[in-house]
């Protein structure tokens, strides 16, 4: 069962409602969305692409550490960032550190931490855990061992509470994650995703990470295409509005989005990424 778009409706009061008509808007959209990133082969020099990981590059996984990069994919996204110049980054809610594991040997210039570290093509930006922020996540830690099935991700500068595998517990967790929000202070914000809440430095964001990357080359004055699949990625999908791009909303039907586009799962989005690097 695929639990994440239910979750963001619950998230707005609306109720998920597919019918055949939109299916088939569905499938003409995913047609219509691989007919347009595939004009960026005609005029690659114009081009940037921003990508999430999670959900929009990878299925997602019943746990953070079960997801399968497949063998091919590592080395289409080098094939696909050399026709652009070099211009194409990864932005991600995980660590820069675990993004770069995941796609070796290749380091692509890549956000983490839904943009709090970013490494461009000319430098590295990153935030360290305060030590209160260190006992927070010890704290958070000893209290999920009595939530079976809640795993906590300690990111370094973040820490992420995920229920895809204990649903029953949401409620409580929200609870809990308001709390330890309060107690990390204004530096940290809580995130919620699919199946997950997270504390997050707060003056970061993926749109924010999208404007970094612009500040210098080989990202300057290129039109972005931005991919993605949670509540994150829509403040780059606000940047590439803005700027006259591309917005790719990855996922089944009905999650709100002011993405302009999309495409109704990862694996499509593997395939155009295959397709754009061969
Ligand atoms: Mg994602």
């Amino acid at each position: 069962m695929f639990r994440g778009p239910a979750r963001h409706l619950a998230l707005v009061g609306q109720r998920p409602s597919f019918n055949d008509a939109e299916l088939e808007n569905a499938v003409q959209e995913d047609a219509a969305t691989q007919e347009m990133l595939s004009l960026v082969l005609e005029e690659p020099d114009r081009w940037a692409m921003f990508l999430d990981i999670d959900g929009t590059l990878l299925n997602l996984a019943p746990t953070p550490d079960a997801i399968e990069v497949p063998e091919a994919l590592p080395g289409q996204l080098h094939r696909l960032s050399n026709k652009l110049g070099g211009a194409l980054a990864l932005v991600t809610g995980r660590s820069l550190a675990f993004a770069d594991t995941l796609f070796k040997p290749f380091a692509f210039p890549t956000a983490g931490l839904h943009g709090a570290e970013i490494r461009s093509a000319t430098g590295m930006h990153t935030v360290e855990a305060t030590t209160e922020f260190q006992a927070l996540k010890h704290a958070l830690t000893a209290e999920a061992e009595h939530y079976p099935g809640v795993l906590i991700e300690d990111k370094g500068a973040a820490v992420a509470a995920h229920y895809r595998l204990a649903p029953e517990y949401e409620k409580i967790l929200e609870e809990r994650m308001h709390h330890y929000a309060e107690f990390a202070g204004p530096n940290w914000a809580l995130q919620l995703g699919k199946m997950v809440f997270e504390l997050r430095p707060a003056r970061s964001s993926k749109g924010d990470a999208l404007e970094r990357f612009f500040q210098s080359e080989p990202f300057k004055n290129r039109c972005p295409i931005t991919m993605g699949d949670d509540l994150t990625d829509e403040s780059m999908f606000a940047i590439a509005n803005a700027r006259g791009g591309v917005s790719v909303r990855v996922g089944t039907i009905g999650a709100p989005s002011c993405a302009t586009n999309r495409l109704s799962s990862a694996a499509l989005v593997r395939n155009v990424i295959a397709a754009l690097a061969a």
